[in-house]
């Protein structure tokens, strides 16, 4: 098949093509018929968020027997000279020489006739949802978002670490696990009893997706310094919220020789780092959701830069909030673990901005956090952003042997099962951090979108798993 441009590609070079006879490949959006004897075709390919419009004269019965089948969502190629359009909302067009129709779509049945579905309606149709515009933009944006991310750390000297999806750890305090302990054999058998002593399992013990990558990225970085992984992580938490999802990807660097502080400085720099790839590269998605999604997008986006974060600690932000006079579902008081709204009302509220939390009541936190002089409370920090709430959770880890020994009797965790944590601070350990961030969460907040399933391709959410 002779290779056609992409309609991206056209754009961007379209003064120089005016004139050039082309080819491009793609899916109708529309077609309409004009009494003056034209036709006009719009295509998408994916490549942007803008269609080619394609100028058929009906005067032509080659074209016009094939145009019958050239309805929304059909698959065609088109071929013609591209010419500076006279028309408003585009400055060329293309005149068709000759349509190849691939696979048509039947009006009558193509659930995405031009109209505005609801997000909803599109989520049971994720076959088919990321032709809108929409949903589109958000893959594009996705995919450019997730290659910063490793442009950003690759350029800082961080190495990239594959961190095991099948863990036996269990127990870091971040949620709900999935057990994946099913032997090759089970599927044959009657479902076991649950808790069946009689079923071996594969790992010879209790095994689950991962929850996060911090564990053993902090193997990595106490050998290469600065590790970071990017993947998938799964929570079975029963949350049905706009931010949660069973399975999500997250961001989780690691840094050896380094603190609280710096661990900050670099979750903030990442931030703005990946928000400016979307100012500058994502110019037209983002164009298309501060019009549609969320109005001011863009100067949002574009003070989040320039602005820098706050930086609150835990019980300055307790303090704040009971102040504030408003009333929260959950009432606030120092040891209590903040609810969404109350990360919303700091940051949405009182400051107006990302604010970083800091410095958590040690109960609150898993055993890995490195307890505070106060020996009240840990070395933590959130990072709350407007619209969205917790965005990054990270820490700085605890080095010191026996203050780690007397976290994991605290909290209960076995020595036994986390002999090798333990040995990293026998042998050559020093202070290190880390944090987590969310890819959807900041998604979510590039683009506006305010609800999760709608930035990742397939949300994994409790009752669906559909596609
Ligand atoms: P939350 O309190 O919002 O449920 P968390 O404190 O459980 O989040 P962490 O364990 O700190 O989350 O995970 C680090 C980051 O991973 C979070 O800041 C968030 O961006 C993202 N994250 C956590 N859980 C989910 C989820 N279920 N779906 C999508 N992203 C998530
Ligand atoms: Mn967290």
């Amino acid at each position: 098949m002779k290779e056609a441009l992409r309609i991206a590609d056209l754009f961007r070079e379209e003064q120089r093509l005016v004139g050039q006879t082309i080819r491009v490949q793609g899916w109708v959006r529309t077609r309409r018929d004009s009494k003056a004897g034209i036709s006009f075709i719009e295509v998408n390919d994916g490549s942007c968020l803008k269609n080619l419009q394609v100028i058929v004269e009906l005067a032509r019965p080659e074209l016009v027997e094939t145009l019958r089948s050239v309805t929304t969502g059909a698959g065609i190629q088109v071929e013609g000279v591209l010419q500076a359009s006279p028309g408003k909302g585009q400055s060329v067009e293309m005149h068709a020489a000759s349509i190849r129709l691939f696979g048509g779509a039947d009006p009558a049945t193509y659930p995405l006739q031009k109209k505005r579905h609801s997000f909803e309606f599109l989520r049971q149709i994720g076959h088919l949802r990321p032709r809108t515009n929409t949903l589109g933009a958000v893959a594009r944006v996705r995919s450019r978002l997730s290659f910063a991310v490793h442009q950003f750390f690759q350029e800082r000297g961080f190495f990239y670490l594959h961190t095991p999806i099948i863990t036996s750890s269990d127990c870091e305090g971040a949620g709900e696990v999935f057990r994946v302990t099913t032997p090759p054999s089970r599927d044959d058998v009657a479902a076991p009893e649950a808790g069946d002593a009689n079923v071996p399992d594969f790992f010879g013990k209790p095994a689950y997706l991962t929850v996060s990558g911090q564990l053993q990225a902090e193997i990595y970085a106490l050998a290469l310094g600065r590790v970071y992984t990017f993947g998938p992580t799964f929570r079975a938490e029963n949350s049905n919220t706009s931010r949660h999802l069973a399975e999500f990807w997250m961001v989780e660097p690691e840094m050896a020789f380094c603190d609280l502080q710096e661990d900050l400085e670099v979750a903030q720099a990442l931030i703005k780092n990946l928000l400016q790839v979307v100012l500058t590269d994502c110019n037209e998605d983002l164009e298309f959701f501060s019009r549609f999604i969320e109005p001011g997008l863009r100067e949002n986006l574009e003070r989040t830069l320039q602005t820098p974060f706050e930086t609150v600690t835990y019980t300055e932000a307790v303090e704040q909030l009971k102040k504030a006079g408003e009333t929260f579902a959950f009432p606030v008081k120092w040891g209590m673990d903040l609810q969404a709204e109350h990360e919303r009302f700091l940051t949405e509220k009182i400051f107006e901005k990302p604010v970083a939390l800091v410095h958590f009541p040690r109960h609150l936190k898993p055993f890995y956090m490195r307890v505070n002089d106060d020996e009240k409370t840990v070395a933590a920090m959130d990072i709350l952003v407007p619209g969205i709430g917790e965005i990054i959770g990270g820490s700085q880890r605890e080095e010191r042997l026996d203050m780690l020994l007397q976290q994991m009797e605290l909290k209960g965790i076995s020595t036994e099962d986390y002999r090798w944590y333990v040995e990293l601070r026998e042998f050559g350990s020093v202070p290190h951090a880390g944090f987590g961030l969310g890819l959807e969460r900041l998604i979510q907040f590039a683009t506006g979108l305010p609800n999760i399933r709608e930035v990742i391709p397939f949300p994994r959410t409790p009752g669906h798993a559909y596609f």
